[in-house]
């Protein structure tokens, strides 16, 4: 994750390109503080674009998809991948969630409810490189005990 210089600007031009360089979750990166360079929002779906002078701004995932973005198959490519970190970050938050990684994939385990059977021992599994993209800082996840300390 390259870190860009922040710049002051209120909206992003509607009649300019930007292209997208990463889609990520901002939880572990920033805390609370990231915004939209856009609309000013808190944001935790995070797009990172450029425009044609290669100025880089965050902005949220759903005010990117209102810009000209000129590279929509890239865009889309991540999207998928983004999609199954967000769920996987969803799940390991779970009370009683257990993570844990072989180095290609990482595990989340859980409870999870059916009407026939009650609760039973569910679980999810993403490719550490996705996570890797769209999550830096994942790692605090795992959970090599029995007890998450809080
Ligand atoms: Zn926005």
């Amino acid at each position: 994750m390259t870190k860009s210089k922040k710049v002051v600007q209120r909206a992003l031009l509607l009649d300019q390109k930007y292209e997208v360089l990463s889609i990520y979750r901002g939880d572990f990166l920033s805390g609370n503080g990231t915004t939209c360079e856009n609309c000013g929002k808190v944001i935790s779906n995070i797009a990172e674009i450029k425009n044609s002078s290669n100025t880089v701004f965050q902005v949220g995932l759903d005010c990117a998809k209102t810009l000209q973005i000129s590279n929509p198959d890239d865009f889309s490519g991540l999207e998928y991948p983004f999609k199954q970190v967000s769920k996987f970050l969803t799940l390991s938050r779970k009370k009683d969630s257990k993570v844990s990684s072989d180095g290609f994939r990482a595990i989340v385990n859980f409870t999870n409810y059916s009407k026939n059977w009650g609760e039973f021992t569910d679980s999810f599994s993403v490719f550490n490189e996705w996570l890797n993209r769209h999550s830096p800082g994942w790692e605090k996840l795992i959970t090599t005990k029995n007890e998450k300390d809080e």
